[in-house]
């Protein structure tokens, strides 16, 4: 391997830019050279390239979003499309790449990696931190420290007008978030995408917590509830459980960004290093995670296989225990 090319595809996470520079500066410290690909897939048709050096990713450790920018690209998922990809990166020297996203961004270098017998490492950045290969992703642990920053903030006005408060977090299929930053943020009650929690259910819940005399409550809505969402289910209950002032909070894009937590940049600089090493050492295929304390790797084919993600059912139980 003599050239590097790192890009960041699909959705942005905090922490990306701590991974491009681990990447970029560990492939340096083995005398390789890196190719900065910008807007991921779009950036690779339209030979968007960029040399990268060691004063490249200098100060953006501590930014949130990409420098290389980000984009999703329809034209990456056909065959024409990949092939001026192709003749892009040949022309750029590139024997290697190193791609930073989500499950999409995996499966287009499974692809290409297979059509033009190019290495790949994949290193997980998504705050919804729903991918197989690894117990945590790039972004999730900024984005829940986001939400609960928020929720403390909820509380405090939630308390001063005995008001119930639904929270919407961001996750269309993964209660990640959801749940992770309902027990840190002490919610009375997580609605999540993988638990399909019926209304008459969740008044259950608040009327036994109204009965021991709380002045607020704040319900934990991720954005892929079955229910269709905080508006949706604040409207229902409303109807049946007027007791409270009922207000709602969408928290929105601001969960995406932000500068990452020390957690997140020392993953993504743990994953950065791993993936140039994993390459060097001929793994042609894989994605980096993180097991336990261990950073890991995975087969991409074993990862983007065992895609359902599953929640971890004891913090569910528990974020149940600790509402009594
Ligand atoms: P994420 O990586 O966050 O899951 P997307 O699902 O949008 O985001 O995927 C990012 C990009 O990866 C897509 O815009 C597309 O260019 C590429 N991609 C996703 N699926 C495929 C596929 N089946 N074949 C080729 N490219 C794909």
């Amino acid at each position: 391997i003599r050239r590097i090319g790192v890009y960041t595809s699909g959705g942005d996470a905090p922490g990306m830019n701590a991974a491009i520079r681990a990447v970029v500066r560990t492939a340096l410290y083995h005398d390789l050279e890196v190719t900065g690909i910008f807007r991921g897939y779009e950036g690779m048709i339209e030979g968007d390239f960029k040399n990268l050096v060691s004063r490249s990713v200098s100060s953006i450790l501590q930014k949130g979003g990409t420098m290389l920018k980000s984009a999703r690209c329809p034209e990456f998922r056909t065959v024409e499309g990949r092939k001026k990809a192709y003749e892009n990166i040949k022309a750029a020297g590139i024997d290697a790449l190193v791609a930073i996203g989500g499950d999409g961004t995996f499966t287009g270098a499974q692809i290409f990696s297979n059509e033009y017998n190019i290495p790949v490492m994949c290193i997980p950045g998504t705050i919804d931190n729903d991918l197989a290969g690894t117990d945590y992703t790039l972004g999730f642990d900024t984005a829940n420290n986001t939400v609960i920053e928020s929720i403390d903030k909820i509380k405090d006005t939630a308390a001063s007008h005995n008001r119930l408060f639904f929270v919407e977090v961001m996750g269309r299929d993964s209660g990640s978030i959801a749940l992770y930053a309902g027990v840190a943020g002490g919610a009375e009650a997580i609605m999540l995408p993988e638990k399909d929690t019926a209304i008459d259910e969740l008044i259950e819940m608040l009327e036994v917590a109204k009965e021991r005399n709380k002045t607020s409550m704040i319900v934990i809505v991720a954005e892929g509830d079955k229910n269709g969402g905080a508006y949706n289910v604040a409207k229902r209950v409303k109807e049946k459980f007027d007791f409270y002032d009922t207000k709602v909070s969408i928290l929105g894009h601001l969960q995406r960004g932000g500068s990452p937590s020390s957690f997140d940049r020392i993953l993504a600089t743990r994953m950065g290093y791993f993936a140039v090493n994993e390459l060097l050492s001929g793994n042609s295929q894989g994605t980096v995670g993180i097991r336990g304390s261990k950073i890991t790797s995975t087969s991409l084919e074993d990862a983007l296989k065992g895609k359902e993600f599953k929640l971890d059912e004891e913090l569910i139980t528990i974020s149940e225990v600790m509402n009594i």
